[in-house]
């Protein structure tokens, strides 16, 4: 069967080549699109829905966690820099504890929160801001979320992911991001920039490691 980017589409996808045998891959196989620079997981290695929702249970993400408590509060600080005049947030892919919607609505913030495991029900209204932090990596069909994301914006809203981006990462093989078997794709600064001419984004703020803030300038469904 021909290997698809789950982005783009593009047949134009290599296997990484890797000098040692195993490490943190865990002997998966990592393809590259040639297209949109995404670096993807193929199906075949991804884990079953209930032993994905078992390590999300494990992970201790609770306000009572200071490091994860810090690293939104830098977020939310950017957001209030970088996404003006904005009223409603929903927090997109949440996790069993939704801490981000707490510090949000602390921040002054309306926030919603919506997680296809632990809280499934669809939004069904449109918000200012989405955000999506440690959400993106875990995505099965990158194009279809996104494209799930963006009816969830209002006209000129804004898209804020965090995720570790692939590019600044020199041994990539080695990269502590891999070892965790339900991060399944991942993103560069040229992966963004594909995303955002596409679907009609404009790239309003990026760290280029971490963290980027897209905005919805129209709405391209692809
Ligand atoms: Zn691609």
């Amino acid at each position: 069967m021909t290997q698809q980017c789950s982005l783009c589409n593009s047949e134009s996808v290599i296997p990484l080549k890797f000098s040692k045998s195993t490490g943190k891959r865990k002997n998966r196989t990592f393809m590259r699109c040639q297209n949109c620079d995404l670096i993807f997981v193929p199906e075949s290695f991804h884990l079953a829905p209930e032993e994905e929702s078992a390590r999300y249970r494990l992970h201790d993400n609770t306000l009572l966690n200071e490091g994860y408590v810090g690293m939104f509060l830098e977020k939310i600080s950017l957001i209030h820099k970088y996404c003006l005049g904005i009223n409603s947030v929903l927090d997109y892919g949440c996790g069993p504890e939704p801490v981000l919607s707490e510090l949000m609505k602390k921040g002054g913030f309306g926030c919603d929160f919506y997680d296809p495991y632990f809280f499934p029900a669809f939004p069904e209204c449109s918000y200012d801001l989405v955000i999506s932090t440690e959400v993106f990596e875990h995505f099965r069909d990158v194009r279809a979320e996104i494209s799930k994301i963006i009816q969830l914006l209002n006209p000129g809203g804004f898209l804020a992911i965090m995720t570790s981006f692939h590019d600044p990462i020199v041994d990539f093989e080695s990269w502590w991001y891999l070892g965790d078997p339900t991060h399944i794709c991942f993103f560069s600064m040229r992966t963004f920039e594909w995303v955002s001419k596409q679907f009609g984004f404009k790239i309003v703020y990026t760290n280029r490691k971490n963290f980027i803030i897209l905005q919805a300038l129209q709405v391209n469904l692809i």
